[in-house]
């Protein structure tokens, strides 16, 4: 799929290159590597957002199996050495299960997360859960240290990062946490309305 795109966008860039005059075309060719350099990283940065999303949905369908309100989440760990991406941690909702009100995924799996790495402080990962975390949960997420969190739904009644409270950018707290929304949005919220519906 990565490959398919970057070949598509060379096509399309020769194609716009052979249009342009003959004095103006080394400087457009250097803007246009620079351009198509950042386009490739963000696209394959979209490209593994989506694969460990639904690592997390997948999660997300084992609670909904198991009587839970449908969340999953993941977390990932860079390798700087090899640079590339490790999981370290996948959790779903266990509320129920646990009879426990903070056994959300998310909690989970940052205390799976510091033990895979040793350390309170999850410095070089990124958290992917199916649902804006809840102010609890972003609350843990700072104190991690996590810099970036992807999630897919929002959670307008109680959501803890862009809804009802903005936690992970919020300027009294000593760490800011970076975030992308609306992930595979459309699956994550199904899953969450099919759950809520057929409780009704
Ligand atoms: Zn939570």
């Amino acid at each position: 799929m990565y490959i398919s795109f970057i070949s598509r966008s060379i096509t399309d860039f020769c194609e716009a290159y052979r249009q342009i005059d003959g004095r103006k075309k080394s400087s457009t060719f250097v803007l246009a590597l620079k351009i198509f350099r950042i386009q490739s990283l963000q696209s394959f940065m979209t490209l593994s957002h989506e694969k460990y999303m639904r690592m997390a949905l997948q999660q997300a369908q084992t609670a909904k199996e198991t009587g839970e309100v449908p969340t999953g989440c993941v977390i990932v760990r860079h390798l700087i050495n090899a640079d590339t991406y490790e999981i370290i941690a996948r959790a779903h909702n266990q509320v129920e299960l646990l009879k426990d009100p903070t056994a959300h995924a998310e909690m989970i799996a940052i205390t799976q997360a510091a033990s895979a790495v040793g350390d309170w402080r999850l410095t070089d990962t990124i958290l992917y859960v199916t649902k804006e975390p809840c102010a609890m949960c972003a609350g843990a997420i700072v104190l991690a240290r996590i810099p970036l969190v992807v999630f897919g739904a929002t959670d307008p009644k109680r959501g803890g990062v862009t809804s009802a409270f903005r936690i992970l950018n919020h300027p009294d707290l000593n760490h800011r946490c970076d975030f992308i929304s609306g992930v595979l949005e459309d699956e994550c919220r199904a899953l969450l309305q099919n759950f809520f519906r057929d409780k009704r």
